[in-house]
């Protein structure tokens, strides 16, 4: 507390000038410019989440650091920010101190907001989160024996509108930006405790999943990642963390996130920049350097745009083609009234970058009498050899939401399909589904909690569909 200060009124040999106790007159604080794509907050601060590094150089120039200072400065923040997670200029060692109020006067750290965090019976999480401008969005997380996969969404609603998905009963709202985009997988690395030589450990408030995962040996038993000095010795500054930068890199080796795949809310191919620009991020050696061959992109086969995603981004594909006739995923998938299959598989074919040894994966969800027949296994055989794909089909059960005018197919049928797949040489696993008990199952993803009739719902799939013409 302040030490009590007499009232200028009350002391005639004070100068009249001096201050109002408590009062402090407002330093004008030069704040940094306009650049290109980058928009301060409110506040006048500019959030650094989702920047490069060039960008963060050059908020840092127009904030007043000359050219070699701003680029010093930028790969430092940079490196802190995405590869050691931190959420406070403070804790910028390298960083002269008297820097650092310097810098949290003009920037600032972001993540996403978590408005509700909650875990399913298997183990499953599902949080909801809320961006700056108060639009709500859904990431989810799910631990396996041998692999942790995070489901980052990509916009809040979905353009399109296929039949079974309950995004797609949304309207767009907006784009994600890169740091929302980014920022997901940076909030999933907070919950979970797994920055590279992290000396934060996870939270144990609840506020991100309820509880301290690391303590949950349901989830992992071994929890070999947890077992080391790490994280159990955080000892403070004094130890020497700061200087083993070799071993700072992200492994998937023991961790509970290995895996990204963008399969959250919306169609990532209709947000291209925003979604390279966040996966480059990701897959930044000196950012969150998580292999690329750890991330997979689904499309519900935005056929000119794929060319560029493996060129530009280079991530695994997944295709969501979950019909092989025309009048079947017409109904299904009505993007493919504008791109369709034959269309869809050739670009398949020309997709750079995969092989046998990686492989596109076709997503095909279960729907009872609708996709689920024997001709169409056989079919969608005799279509992956045709386009002579390196291809694994992933069967989805269907995943039930309020409203929906599809069933799942049955276990049996479900099984019989994926047989005459796997007897024709291509691999056919069925999906489990994961944490339907939370509604974050795939496709059940949906924020705003209104139900549309029937009617409504035929209303606006055809608004959306005229608005892709
Ligand atoms: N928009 C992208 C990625 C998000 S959806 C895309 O469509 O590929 C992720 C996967 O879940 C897609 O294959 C999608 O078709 C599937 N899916 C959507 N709703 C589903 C539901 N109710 N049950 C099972 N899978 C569903
Ligand atoms: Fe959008 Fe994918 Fe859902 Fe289709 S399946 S409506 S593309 S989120």
């Amino acid at each position: 507390m302040r030490a009590m200060q007499q009232s200028p009124d009350l002391d005639p040999t004070l100068p009249a000038t001096m201050p109002i106790a408590g009062h402090i007159d407002p330093v004008p604080v030069p704040r940094p410019g306009l650049v290109d794509g980058v928009t301060p907050r409110e506040d006048g601060r500019v959030d650094l989440i989702g920047l490069t590094k060039k960008q963060i150089a050059a908020v840092f120039e127009t904030a007043g650091l000359d050219a070699k200072a701003a680029k010093l400065r930028a790969k430092q923040v940079f490196h802190w920010l995405y590869h050691r997670g931190v959420t406070d200029f403070e804790a910028m060692t390298d960083i002269a101190k008297t820097m650092r109020p310097w810098l949290s006067e003009r920037f600032f750290i972001g993540r996403p907001e978590i408005v509700e965090a909650q875990v399913s019976s298997d183990g499953t999480r599902k949080w909801l989160l809320r961006t700056a401008d108060g639009h709500d969005f859904e990431m989810v997380f799910i631990p396996d024996a041998d692999r942790g996969t995070l489901c980052v969404s990509s916009q809040v609603g979905c353009t399109l509108n296929c039949r079974f998905c309950h995004t797609g009963t949304m309207r767009l709202v907006r784009n994600l930006t890169p740091g929302e985009i980014v920022g997901q997988v940076m909030l999933a690395r907070d919950a979970l405790g797994e920055w590279p030589n992290s000396m934060q450990r996870p939270r144990t408030d609840g506020s991100l999943g309820g509880g301290d995962l690391r303590q949950s040996g349901a989830m992992l038993p071994e929890a070999p990642a947890f077992a080391g000095a790490q994280v159990e010795g955080a000892g403070g500054q004094g130890n020497s963390w700061d200087n083993d930068e070799d071993e700072a890199a992200y492994t998937a080796d023991g961790r509970l996130l290995t895996n990204i795949v963008m399969m959250g809310m919306g169609e990532p191919l209709y947000n291209f920049d925003n979604v390279r620009d966040a996966l480059k991020l990701v897959m930044d050696g000196d950012g969150l350097a998580l292999s690329k061959r750890r991330i997979t992109l689904s499309t519900s086969g935005i056929v000119p745009l794929m060319a560029r995603a493996g060129e530009e981004i280079g991530v695994n594909l997944a295709v969501s083609l979950h019909a092989v006739t025309k009048d079947v995923r017409d109904e299904i998938v009505p993007i493919n009234r504008k791109y369709g299959i034959e269309e869809l598989l050739q670009a398949c074919a020309d997709y750079p970058g995969s092989s046998n040894a990686r492989r596109i994966t076709f997503e095909y969800v279960m729907l009872k009498d609708k996709n689920d027949s024997d001709a169409d296994a056989r079919e969608l055989v005799r279509l992956i050899k045709q386009y002579k794909l390196p291809a694994k089909v992933n069967l989805i059960p269907f995943n039930p939401w309020e409203g929906a005018a599809y069933e799942c197919s049955t276990p049996e049928r479900i099984r019989r399909f994926s047989s005459i797949v796997f007897e024709a040489g291509i691999s056919a696993p069925v999906r489990t589904p994961r944490g339907r008990d939370i509604d974050a199952a795939c496709g059940q993803l949906k924020t705003s909690a209104e139900k549309k009739s029937r009617a409504e719902l035929d209303r606006l799939a055809e608004e959306k569909m005229a608005a892709l013409d």
